[in-house]
């Protein structure tokens, strides 16, 4: 999960990173006002979670209180790669001499979180790597000793950062180091963190990437999500706790367990045919989970087929069957279904989708052959 920069930034602050004074806006009538309590000059920064948003003109300067209202009323409303423009972050504006990159992310390789910082900063790390990888400074975080002095200090002098700022720099290395820790994040990074004109040390930008595995200890900030950036199937699933990935195909699948999911896909691509999605709706789905995972294939307008295959465990094909037909109830898809159910009360469930006009399959096989014939059958009708 990405969190907007205006979020990042308050977590850096409170992990004693300094950040520019300023507020979010979601009106330019709101951002006149930040510009008056700021005192005048200020950064018009729109929040949308796409990288470069400078290069697209949603980052500029604005030189007096009316001018942030112009700006931020054409920022607001723009849409940058696709998403549209709600907050701008109205910040005090800086006069930069320097612009340096700091970031951590996880270095799979080492196996270990890595610091990372270069003097040519304000450019994207991914193209400093590409052109000039020598100026990037590295140093591996060992989690149980976290970040030493002497590896922030290692750092500053390898970016060549004037020996006035170690201190602070020092705070500011192990401030991203604790907020990178205690939010579970996979990436933080304040890029540029800038030497000002009057030499100060500041977080102009910043931004954090959040492991989705590891949000349900971190409820306060599972709710900054912002739904814009999602898929509305992929929101609709969370909600249910479905695991859903959509797919370019056109046989949607509906399955229990991930790795029936997984065999499901692989032979329907044996008989010639295109999943369109992967959906797990778990162990022991109870039948509104089984609805809603049944809505959620029959809206996307790609399937063209539908394939349930589900082996009764914990999971009971009778609820299954009954998840089914509420679902059916509601939706009234026009394309073939084939189901093959198997395991805990799958007689039951049978019995109860019988009037329901489904395609019944015994094997894997047998259902993965119907299906992909169902959507040629399908196709040729057009
Ligand atoms: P990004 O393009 O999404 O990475 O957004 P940033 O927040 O990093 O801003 C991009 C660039 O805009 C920075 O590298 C700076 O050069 C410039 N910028 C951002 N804030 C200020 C500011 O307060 N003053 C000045 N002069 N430039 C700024
Ligand atoms: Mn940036």
């Amino acid at each position: 999960m990405k969190l907007h920069e205006y979020q990042s930034k308050q977590i850096f602050s409170r992990y004693g990173i300094p950040i520019p004074n300023g507020r979010i806006a979601t009106t330019a009538d709101e951002a006149r006002n930040i510009a008056i309590e700021l005192g005048g000059r200020v950064v018009i920064k729109s929040q949308v979670l796409v990288g470069g948003r400078g290069k697209a003109g949603g980052i500029r300067l604005a030189k007096d209180p009316h001018d942030a209202e112009e700006t931020a009323t054409q920022i607001l409303a723009m849409e940058i790669k696709g998403l549209p423009v709600r907050k701008v972050l109205v910040d005090e504006a800086a006069i930069i001499s320097k612009e340096i990159y700091l970031g951590i992310t996880n270095d799979r390789a080492a196996r270990k979180p890595v610091m990372m910082a270069s003097s040519a900063g304000g450019v994207e790390i991914e193209e400093v790597a590409r052109t000039t990888p020598e100026k990037i400074i590295k140093a591996h975080i060992d989690p149980l000793l976290g970040l030493k002095d002497y590896q922030a200090r290692d750092i500053a002098i390898g970016i060549d950062l004037p020996k006035q700022h170690w201190k602070l720099f020092n705070q500011i290395a192990n401030g991203l180091w604790h907020a990178y820790l205690d939010c579970d994040a996979t990436l933080a990074e304040i890029n540029p963190l800038v030497i000002t004109e009057d030499n100060r040390l500041i977080a102009l930008d910043g931004k954090m990437l959040l492991d989705d595995n590891a949000l349900f200890r971190h409820p306060d900030l599972a709710e900054l999500r912002d739904l814009d950036v999602e898929a509305p199937a992929e929101i609709e699933a969370r909600k249910y706790g479905l695991s859903f990935i959509k797919l370019d195909g056109d046989i949607g699948c509906m399955v229990n367990g991930a790795g029936l999911a997984m065999t499901t896909m692989d032979i329907i691509k044996l008989f010639g045919g295109e999943p369109a999605n992967f959906l797990d709706i778990g162990g022991g789905a109870g039948s509104d989970k089984v609805a809603a995972a049944m809505k959620i294939i029959l809206t996307d307008a790609n399937v063209k087929a539908v394939l349930l295959n589900i082996f009764g465990g914990i999971t009971r094909c009778d609820e299954v069957a009954r998840g089914i037909l509420v679902a059916l109830a509601e939706v009234k898809p026009k394309v073939p279904m084939v189901v093959r159910l198997v395991g805990t009360n799958a007689e039951e469930g049978r019995k109860l989708l019988s009037d329901a006009k489904m395609i019944t399959a015994d094997t894997l096989a047998d259902a993965a052959q119907k299906a992909v014939n169902a959507v040629k059958t399908v196709k040729a009708g057009r």
